[in-house]
This record gives structure tokens, sequence and C-alpha cells, in this order.
């Protein structure tokens, strides 16, 4: 038997509009694949053939001898994957399609894919599987949250075996825990993973930094619950403790964090992520209550702390690579400005700009669909770099433009990073 695990392609910044190649002298780097499709890989039954193509790379509508096609997506994937579903079947493969987006809309993917697994899938996988081989696949599976620490080590080698001149990442994610029992507005996670917060033991962690680190490979850590308080950062010092105590630095080329999380995190425990080799920060902005009040120009408090965040960051030694969020509700036609003054004035020195999204399944598409500002499900264009609803105070097209102003903007007094280094001048845009 053998399974063909997809992963489609889907636009990314630059390739929704060409300019900002123009505006950015930065490395537009291919990241790794979400981590599905290597955890599924690694619960696999042995007696399964696997074979793994990233549409990213090369188009995946190509004859394959495969018994099954599964789809791993998430929301700005979801047309492509639509288009490989009907080519698959076409062909008379079975096809089953799971992550964010199926989790979200199943009833969206159940038109378009034989199957939908719902939720985690490690647990059902090999299920599925045994259905797939009887022929008896089921139109839905629901899932229940995994144990994590039954689990075995994601095959991120079904990716890095993937690796040429086109897709080279330094660094691939490695999870400390999934599930977070916060609900930030725009945030999918609570919902694909559950608002239980389950960490992986220690030892598994270190498992998936010793695997990549073996292929000459860094972790970059996206989730920002690994710094909730309690057991969450409790396992992140642990893995810290871990690296400084075996002199093993420079294994992690990122951490992710919010503001709030800057503000509320001890300095001590920056220190030791320093110690652990952390220099820089993937400082996601936009769904926190400091970045969502900071730019608003009313909200000198919010402002001050999104300040005294930036400062703690430089102030230990880790650099601040900083998401900014354009076109939500609260923003209007000085927000823009108001950005560039704040990135400025506290040093940031890389930064990102995304078009708020409110995708399916968080609790702003719930309220935005009830209020009637969704303009579309073009989910093609459900990707960070299009605005998809109606805010308040701008238009579409007004956002479009304070976002590529952002870039271009920011970056104007940047072109030294065109003859730094590749890590200096390496972001995902
Ligand atoms: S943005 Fe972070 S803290 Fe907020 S719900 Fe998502 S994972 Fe949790």
């Amino acid at each position: 038997m053998k399974v063909l695990f997809v992963y489609p392609r889907f636009q990314r910044h630059a390739q929704a509009h060409p300019e900002l190649l123009q505006y950015v002298p930065m490395n537009e780097y291919l990241g790794s694949p979400s981590l599905g499709i290597a955890c599924l890989a690694a619960v696999t039954p042995a007696h399964w053939e696997i074979e793994f193509r990233d549409d990213r790379l090369t188009p995946a509508d190509t004859p394959t001898d495969a018994d099954l096609v599964a789809f791993s997506f998430f929301t700005p994937a979801a047309t492509r994957a639509f288009e490989l579903g009907r080519y698959f079947r076409a062909q008379g493969k079975p096809t089953v399609a799971g992550g964010i987006f199926s989790t979200a809309m199943p009833h969206i993917s159940a038109q378009h894919f034989d199957s939908v697994v719902v939720g985690e899938a490690d647990g059902v996988w090999p299920k599925v599987l045994a259905d797939a081989q009887a022929g008896a696949l089921q139109k839905r599976y629901e899932t229940v949250p995994c144990e994590l620490g039954s689990l075995p080590l994601p095959k991120v080698s079904l990716y890095i075996d993937g690796e040429g001149p086109s897709f080279n990442p330094d660094d691939y994610p490695v999870q400390l825990s999934r599930g977070c029992p916060l609900s930030c507005h725009s945030c999918i996670l609570p919902v694909s993973m559950t608002k239980t917060l389950r960490e992986y033991p220690l030892a598994h962690v270190v498992g998936q930094l010793d695997q990549l680190a073996a292929k000459g490979k860094r972790a970059c850590l996206t989730e920002d619950t690994s710094w909730l308080p309690g057991k969450g950062n409790r396992l992140l010092m642990s893995m810290f403790d871990h690296l400084i105590e075996h002199g093993q630095q420079a294994r992690v080329s990122y951490v992710g964090i919010s503001m709030p999380m800057i503000i509320a995190t001890p300095r001590h425990l920056f220190e030791k992520a320093r110690r652990a080799g952390v220099t820089m920060f993937y400082l996601v902005g936009g769904f926190d209550p400091v970045t969502m009040r900071a730019f608003t120009g009313k909200d000198a408090k919010q402002l001050e702390r999104a300040h005294q965040a930036i400062a703690k960051c430089h102030d230990v030694g880790i650099e601040p690579y900083t998401s900014f969020l354009i076109g939500q509700d609260d923003d209007d036609e000085g927000t823009v400005d108001r950005m560039l003054e704040f990135a400025q004035a506290s040093g940031i020195r890389k930064a990102e700009f995304a078009v708020f999204t409110p995708y399916p399944g968080t609790p702003s598409w719930t309220r935005l669909q009830a209020e009637g500002r969704i303009l579309h499900t073009d989910w093609s264009r459900y990707n960070d770099a299009n605005c998809v609803y109606q805010p308040r105070h701008l238009t579409p097209d007004q956002v479009t433009e304070a976002y590529l102003r952002l870039w271009r903007d920011f970056y104007a007094d940047k072109r030294h990073f065109l003859t730094a280094s590749h890590d200096e001048r390496t972001i995902q845009f």
C-alpha cells in the first residue's frame, strides 16, 4: 500500500505583490511545510510506503501509483487543495483532507475530498489508512486531542530529503505544546488544537532538536504559547537549561512571542534564553491588547508598553523581528505613520507587515460573518496580503496601499541589508 502526502501551494506576499521585491532588500525565505504531514508520516504503519509532494516546489498534479492521496493545508492553500483534490479524484484515487482549514470548515472540505479528518489526526490516522486499505474510507473522522508523550518524533526527514536550490531552509519547526487556553480574536490555534495547553515531555522536545541538528538544521519555535506562565514556560526554560548544560547554543533560530508576554516575563528568563543561544524573537503583533491599541493614536499607555517591550528585548540582546498587522477596525489613515514612527523610535531593525485576515473558525470570522462584512470567500486571497473584509474606517484598497507603504517605507533606509550576511538579510515574506 502507498500513501501520497500533498502539501498544496499558496500565494505568498511577494507573489501577491511583486513590487515588494523592489521595496524589501531581504531574501525571501521559503520556510518548511507545517509539521502536520511529518507527524502523520511518523504514525503511518510500516507496510505503507510514503511519498511526499510539496506543491510549492513542483506542481503536485501528476499521476501517482498511490492507493490514497492525503492533503494537509491551511486557509491560503485551500483553493489549490480543492483543485488538486479534483485532479486526483478524476484519476480514481481516494482522497482525504485534514489540517487547519478542514478542521475549521469540514463541510466545505467535504465537497472536494472523499474523506475529511477534523482536529489532530495523529490518533486516528492508522484507522484512516486501515479503512482505505479495506476500501471503506469514512466520509468524516472526528478526533480527540492527542496524548503528546505517546507520539513518535515527527518525520521531518520527509521535508529535509526534498531540499534543493529553491528550498533549503536553515530551520524547521519544533513543537513544544499544542492548544492554548486563551482566545485571541484572530487566532485559530485554540480551534484547531483545543483550548487545553498540552506539552510534550522534555525528552521529546530534545529528540526533535537532536534530529534537526543531526541534519545540520536549527529549530524555530513559532508558537507564542511557550511563554505562557506556568507549565508553558516551564518546559521552554527546561529546554534552555538543557541547551546551556550541553553547550549547544545556536540550535534555535527564533522563538515566537507577543508584547504582553515580553512585558510579563521576568528578565532573568530572557537572560537564560540568551545564554541558550536565542538571538531573535519572532514578535507577533495585532492579536493582543497592546499592539491592537498602541498605534491607534488614542492609547498612550499601550504605546508606552510597546516601547517598553522592544527596549526589554534590546536590553537582553535578543533582536525583536516584529510583525505588524494593518487593516483592523481601529486602524485609520494615520495608522501607517504611527507604526513607522514607533518602529523608528524603538529601533526595530527587521519587521514584516501583514493585512489583518479573519481566518475561518476564528472569533473574528464568526463576528464579521454575523455583521455581513466578509467580502468574499476566495480562500487564495486569505493570505495576510489582501483585505478580504470591510474594515470600519478604511476601504479594502486603502488597507492594501497601507500594507505596501509599510513595507516600502520601513525598508527605504535599510538598503544596507543587500550586502549583509545570509542570516542578517533573511526573512519570510
Ligand atoms: S495568539 Fe497565541 S496566546 Fe493568543 S490564542 Fe493564539 S496561541 Fe494563544
